[in-house]
């Protein structure tokens, strides 16, 4: 018996954030099977949390005679009394702005599959047809494939998706947004921009000519093209943060307004375009095996997000430093803040990369004060690994191996056929590809927790390290993170091991003043200014509603920022590494 599936959407009232779906199923051969297991995705691929979806349904109801039951918090059984077809009606409240939910308001609906549309237990590779009403003027960008014969006249469109994974994978964009076409390789992209008025036509022109580059660049990288037949950048700007998410033929942007306003934000949005095209690649075809095949409705575990995630990181940076869209000087400089942050990252010292990538579901997904002490992000962290075993391969192999080499490995040998990687292959994959053993490398900076020695390898392409204090920086520290709330100052976060973890200082606690002077604001370092490391002062607090004053034995300064620095002395070969490396010359002036 074959199963047709068609999920018909709709917005009558788009200001309430709520959609309408019917999900109809029909059998070809004259009655259904007499149970239909119905169930929500609780996460979507590329983000590792269980999101429980199914919390924003509302009104769930099968049309009679068929009968629902809800059997598990994201699962219906469907009675379906033998009938040729069945129906159920529910709707899904959509209120919140980021790539990985919907959000449907009176100016636009992003649609997000895995938190609107209901898959058939058994029947995940069943074809369906969407249906999607909507009102005048509004306009679909989306990755599923147009079809049509719909009944519904101009007000209805109509898509289709082979399976389930392709319905989850493929956002929609509805409403009045702007359009950019653009070809990049003789292939066809769309750039959609919501909302219409939020870039000017400036800054379009030169956003597409930059993401096409960025997309080029990436084809030559891998060797082989394009692994899709069209794409679409849905790019939202919104105060509501900034993020992505990727698929296997769009991706889902959201950046700040300002994203146009500096030089610095601008090359954040373009790498934030290199990673998601990146993700086509790598971690869209070239999968891990935990993560293959999605299972929607629990946690799908890899030790490789160091790779997937912390690699892509790398190349997103690295696509703009070989594409020239940034300088040699602009890489070094966010090489050296992503490792300032792993340097300021007590967690490094206790969990390992895979482990953090193992764990992404309950750490990195669910940040708190702790976070920092006990974990470490294996995007960053996963990002300075990467580069630093590229310079590691190049140097043990006189240039002849490289993470590009690498790269292209994985496509022809996993990406190609559509093999998962094997959790345990990531390091014979990288040997074979060196002819040399690496296995210390992956042991000390992937399985292990040590400290990580940069500027051993850096040395090789003719850079040093330094740690510097920020000017505005005191030469003490407490080693408290703290923010501004309402004019008085509250701990976020308490380093491990610092002066003032030692001290019996908490997250939410209230720096009141210090040495007897009140702190303003979070300028904590405003109070220390004079002192020296090793000097006793009191600090006044509020902990849960009552004055405490401790003494606090002060800690050297905390050097918060790296630089990376061209070595004036280094060989000439290491310079030709560097260039080898970047595609560009090492930056003049002998620093960064
Ligand atoms: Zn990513």
């Amino acid at each position: 018996m074959t199963l047709t599936l068609v999920h018909r959407v709709s917005m009558p009232a788009p200001a309430t954030h709520l959609v309408h779906v019917e999900t109809e199923i029909t059998s070809d051969n004259g009655c259904l099977p007499d149970e239909i297991v119905l169930f929500m995705a609780v996460w979507t691929p590329g983000s590792y949390l269980i999101r429980e979806y199914a919390r924003h349904v509302e009104g769930f109801a099968a049309e009679a005679p068929a009968r629902a039951t809800k059997i598990r918090k994201n699962a219906w059984l469907l009675r379906t009394g033998g009938c040729e077809h069945a129906s159920v009606r529910y709707r899904v409240y959509a209120g919140e702005l980021t790539v990985r939910t919907s959000h449907v308001d009176a100016s636009h609906a992003f649609l997000v599959g895995a938190g609107l549309f209901l898959g058939i237990e058994g029947q995940e590779n069943l074809r369906a047809r969407l249906e999607i009403e909507v009102p005048q003027g509004w306009r679909a960008t989306t990755s599923l494939a147009p079809t049509r014969g719909t009944s519904g006249g101009d007000k209805v469109l109509s898509f289709e998706a082979p399976d389930f994974d392709t319905l989850v994978d493929s956002p929609i964009e509805l409403g009045p947004h702007r359009v950019e076409r653009f070809e990049a390789q003789g292939k066809p992209h769309r750039l959609a921009v919501c909302p219409a008025s939020a870039l000017s036509d400036t800054d379009a022109r030169k956003l597409v000519s930059d993401a096409r580059t960025v997309i080029e660049t990436q084809a030559m990288l891998f060797g082989a093209g394009l692994p899709y037949d069209a794409y679409e950048l849905l790019l939202h700007v919104s105060t509501h943060g900034r993020g992505g998410l990727e698929h296997r033929s769009s991706a889902a942007l959201i950046v700040p307004p300002s994203s146009f306003d500096t030089r610095e934000a601008y090359l954040d949005l373009l790498s934030l375009v290199a990673h998601e095209v990146f993700h086509a690649w790598n971690v869209k075809r070239i999968r891990p095996a935990g993560l293959t095949p999605y299972r929607y409705g629990e946690e799908c575990y890899t030790r490789l997000l160091w790779w997937f995630e912390g690699g892509t990181s790398y190349y997103d940076w690295r696509t703009l430093a070989l594409a020239r869209l940034c300088s040699a000087q602009e890489y070094l400089d966010h090489l050296a803040a992503e490792i300032a942050y792993v340097e300021q990252t007590p967690g490094r010292l206790l969990h390992a990369l895979e482990d953090a990538s193992y764990d992404a579901w309950i750490k990195l997904y669910r940040p708190d004060e702790n976070l920092a002490n006990s974990s470490v992000s294996y995007y960053r962290k996963g990002e300075v690994v990467c580069a630093l075993l590229d310079v590691e391969l190049r140097a043990r192999t006189a240039g002849r191996a490289t993470l590009d080499r690498v790269l292209a490995h994985l496509w022809a040998e996993f990406g190609v056929p559509q093999r998962p990687v094997p959790e345990d292959a990531l390091q014979s994959v990288f040997e074979r590809v060196a002819g040399v053993p690496l296995g210390d490398l992956f042991d000390a900076w992937i399985r292990g927790t040590g400290e990580i020695d940069y500027a051993k390898t850096l040395a090789h392409v003719g850079l040093s390290t330094q740690r510097v204090l920020r000017p505005e920086a005191a030469g003490c520290s407490l080693g408290l993170r703290v923010r501004a709330e309402g004019g008085r100052t509250i701990v976020t976060s308490v380093v491990r091991a610092s002066a003032a973890w030692l001290a019996g200082f908490d997250s939410g606690d209230e720096i009141v003043a210090v040495g007897g002077a009140r702190v303003e604001a979070t300028n904590i370092d405003g109070t220390l200014r004079g002192r020296a490391p090793g000097e006793t002062v009191d600090v006044v607090s509020v902990h849960n509603g009552r004055l405490v004053t401790r003494s606090v034995v002060l800690d050297p300064a905390r050097a918060d920022r790296f630089k990376i620095v061209c070595t004036p002395e280094a060989s000439e070969g290491a310079r030709h590494a560097f260039r080898a490396w970047l595609g560009q010359d090492p930056p003049t002036g002998g620093s960064t």
